[in-house]
């Protein structure tokens, strides 16, 4: 599906809680409040959108997650109280981040002369 710009989001709208921008949902990561492999509380990334509970949306770059983690946005808008650990969503960020500058040029590959 192409997505254009002038033409209303096809499906629902939020607000990241990063930059406080409105998009579409699924630009957005959903993050909730669960628990990480040893059972702390921890932030969840959860792209599918299908965890259960509350949710906060952020654009999925390291940019809008640090804002969102240093105003602790997400605590207020998961309703969790603090403490999340935040590691599992950093990780999730590192592996899925978009490239930052795709028109930016591109490391030099082969023509190696001194
Ligand atoms: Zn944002």
């Amino acid at each position: 599906m192409a997505t254009t710009s002038d033409t209303p989001a096809p499906g629902p709208v939020r607000t990241c809680v990063g930059c406080r921008a409105r998009a579409a949902a699924n630009e957005l990561l959903r993050v909730v409040a669960g628990s990480d492999a040893e059972g702390r509380p921890a932030l969840v990334p959860d792209p599918d959108r299908r965890a259960p509970g509350r949710g906060a949306h952020v654009h999925p770059t390291s940019e809008c997650w640090q804002l969102a983690v240093r105003r602790r946005a997400f605590p207020r808008a998961l309703r969790s109280g603090q403490g999340l650990d935040t590691a599992l969503v950093e990780q999730y960020l590192t592996t899925h981040a978009p490239p930052p500058e795709p028109h930016e040029h591109r490391p030099e590959t082969g023509a190696r002369s001194s």
